[in-house]
């Protein structure tokens, strides 16, 4: 089908992983409305058609996760029902409607409030860039049977956090691990084992115009927690966002700070 200049040159905005399907998709509108060619009008009205379809699609918020439940071997925690306590935190949270009432024009996908889960600091499901992030951790710590200076604890960690003396473990430095849990397997004498457990929490992510990776809150949380930050911090944001405005660009250092705190002493 033959394609007028202007609208190629339109649909060349489309990302490169959809645009033949675009294509199609208009051409095929456009032969079912009797017309030979394809010109900008064609283009606009799928446009439109996308937009008006996108905003059915819109539902307030959406949760991710990573593919730990598929068997990934790296899985520290099974985060499956903390994942069904968020996605009902939400539900209940009305963020459909709040959306609606504080964004001027048609819903989109950005507007959604995002939560990210993974299963270990890996973070397939990318919670840096999420407006809440979950990551499963696992802390290690040194036990009293003897080391027998293998190694393999160094060996199995990426972060270099492993302090060796005269080939002994002499310590691991927390500002280095990131709770993989790598060297617990790897050692087989028991002198490292499991320590606190739980997640990681991450705020305020977001990409778009003015990226920014999430601000973490220093500690481990467990099940109760987490979902304790989540309300809080929805409280916050339908409190504050105004106009799509994420949660990265409503809380400051301080208030992520005083989350930290109050979930500490709960
Ligand atoms: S985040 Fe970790 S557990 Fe989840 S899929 Fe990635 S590597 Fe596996
Ligand atoms: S938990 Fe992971 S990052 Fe931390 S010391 Fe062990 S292997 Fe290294
Ligand atoms: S793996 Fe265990 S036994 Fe081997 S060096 Fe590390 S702590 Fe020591």
């Amino acid at each position: 089908m033959e394609w007028t200049k202007d609208a190629e040159a339109a649909v060349r905005n489309v990302p490169f992983f959809v645009r033949k399907k675009v294509r199609r998709r208009i051409e095929q509108q456009a032969k079912a409305a009797g017309k030979q060619t394809v010109t900008l009008a064609e283009v606009r009205a799928a446009q439109q058609r996308f937009l008006a379809g996108m905003e059915k699609e819109v539902k307030g918020f959406r949760v991710e996760t990573c593919f730990g439940a598929g068997g990934c071997p790296n899985r520290i925690l099974d985060s499956g029902p903390l994942v069904e306590q968020i996605e009902k935190v939400l539900a209940e949270a009305g963020l459909l409607a709040f959306l609606r009432t504080t964004v001027s024009g048609p819903l989109k996908f950005h507007h959604e409030f995002r939560v990210a889960l993974a299963d270990c600091p890996n973070a397939c499901s990318q919670p840096q860039i999420k407006d809440v992030g979950i990551i499963a951790a696992c802390r290690p710590v040194k036990t009293s049977e003897p080391c027998t200076g293998c190694g393999a604890c160094a060996d199995a960690c990426q972060e270099n956090a492993i302090v060796l003396e005269d080939g002994q473990l002499a310590g691991i430095r927390n500002d280095l691990c990131v709770a993989c849990g790598k060297c617990i397997e790897a050692c087989d004498s028991g002198t490292l084992r499991q320590g606190k457990t739980g997640y990681r929490i991450q705020v305020g992510g977001k990409l778009g115009r003015h990226p920014r990776l999430a601000t973490e809150l220093p500690g481990l949380y467990d099940h109760h927690q987490v979902v304790r930050a989540l309300e809080s911090l929805l409280k916050s944001y339908k409190k504050r966002s105004r106009g799509g405005r994420r949660l990265g660009e409503i809380l400051d250092r301080r208030q992520i700070e005083d989350l930290a705190a109050e979930l500490r002493k709960a």
